[in-house]
């Protein structure tokens, strides 16, 4: 059975509460994988120290391209203007990569403004917000500023969103939130699943897809010619992952212009800053950077799975540059061990109590990460846990980041 509950609920309050920075992040309207990653750890946002090797927040090491980097520099000399028109320029180009018409695109700084403002425009105290568990909390705390009740509901066995369970579970659903790759699995939902809710999902509802990892997995899965083919979905991207410019701030929200309508109002439409502009128009222009940047992601992963494989370790066949690691251990301590020796890793999510989200590194991170890994698991014991099954009506408990039992949530 999925979990249903508005984050008024002490157990959920209880769930959020695992560090000073998580407590902080839960107070701010927009909340995202920064400020999640660092209340994981419990670093409130400070520096790492020197030499530390950082693989829990998904950002790309390569950062922008040789185009976006030249483009930054070149339009230094105009930061003391607006330059509108830039960002006409990125819609159009914009639009024209994915295939769409400029009126379909909303440019903004990120992904996380329009994933907050779909669930402030699609969420309501009447009207709920559906997710996957694990999957990218986000939305879920936006859904404190629009009233919204969430409803998780577990993955499939193949890590997919579970269309049936999330369409059983809110007959009042205001916003579907799938997240293709799912951050934190790295798993993809098929195109065939996403038409199903589309087809079957409450009338007034709308899906929201988020894409912002598509690019290191199978593009030809976008759901962006749902959008041509006018249905109710939002689809994210974000120049964050593959482009390497999460500090840049540049994403887009791809819909129907009536639903783009009911975004804006809710925060958007301010001037973009003209560096996050020229540097994603820059970025469409790279003939090459996909493919090659695809190709250095998964040849730097699977080089770690077939390491994790040797050692006799369990993760999900992710195809993004992070995936869930299975320590047999309750996951905060190997989180803090991991530290101890300046390798941050990602965090937890409490539905999976022994499981750490890696960041895919480079190279030199990820070798570092192996030695570390190797090292905190020495001496460390095991424990077993049996991950939920995704049948709806199975029950499931809250874990805290620690590994400690929650009450059941009414469900
Ligand atoms: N969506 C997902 C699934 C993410 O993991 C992130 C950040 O990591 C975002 C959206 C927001 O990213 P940004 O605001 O940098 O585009």
């Amino acid at each position: 059975m999925s979990s249903t509950h508005t984050l008024r609920n002490d157990s959920r309050r209880a769930f959020l509460k695992f560090s000073v920075a998580a407590a902080a992040a839960s107070a701010f309207r927009i909340v995202n994988e920064p400020m999640l990653a660092a209340a994981a750890v419990d670093r409130d946002m400070q520096h790492f120290p020197p030499g530390s090797v950082v693989i829990n927040a998904n950002e790309n090491p390569l950062g922008p391209c040789d185009l976006a980097r030249k483009a930054l520099n070149d339009i230094i000399p105009d930061g003391g203007r607006y330059c509108w028109w830039l960002k006409d320029e990125l819609t159009k180009s914009f639009a024209e990569s994915v295939g769409v018409k400029p009126e379909n695109v909303a440019i903004f700084p990120g992904s996380s403004e329009p994933l907050h403002f779909s669930v402030m425009a699609f969420t309501s105290p009447k009207r709920s917000y559906v997710t996957a568990d694990p999957g990218y909390e986000s939305g879920m705390h936006s859904s404190k500023s629009s009233g919204g009740r969430v409803v998780t509901v577990p993955l499939t066995k193949t890590y997919a969103h579970d269309i049936p369970a999330m369409l059983a579970a809110a007959p009042d659903a205001g916003l579907f939130y799938v997240c293709t790759p799912n951050n934190p699995t790295g798993t993809l939902t098929p195109h065939s699943a996403i038409e199903e809710l589309l087809a079957k999902k409450p009338a007034g509802s709308t899906v929201l897809v988020d894409e912002a990892y598509i690019h290191f997995a199978d593009l030809t899965a976008t759901a962006i010619d749902l959008v041509k083919a006018d249905q109710d979905l939002v689809v994210l991207r974000t120049f964050s992952k593959i482009y390497g410019m999460a500090g840049i701030r540049c994403g887009a929200a791809i819909a129907r212009p009536d639903l783009i309508q009911k975004l804006v109002p809710q925060g958007g439409g301010s001037a973009m800053p003209i560096t996050a502009l020229v540097a994603a128009s820059a970025s469409l222009k790279h003939e090459h950077l996909v493919p090659e940047r695809k190709l250095i992601n998964s040849t730097i992963r699977e080089k770690t799975f077939d390491w994790l494989r040797s050692q006799g370790y369990s993760f999900t066949p992710s195809q993004a540059n992070f995936f869930m690691l299975d320590a047999k251990r309750p996951a905060k301590q190997v989180i803090d061990a991991m530290a101890a020796q300046k390798v941050f890793i990602g965090r937890i999510w409490p539905v999976w109590p022994t499981h750490l989200r890696i960041t895919v590194g480079t190279q030199a991170d990820m070798d570092a990460f192996q030695s570390a890994f190797a090292a905190v698991m020495k001496n460390s014991t095991s424990v077993s846990y049996a991950l939920p099954t995704s049948a709806a009506g199975s029950h499931r408990d809250s874990f805290l980041a620690d590994g400690t039992m929650l009450p059941r949530i009414s469900s």
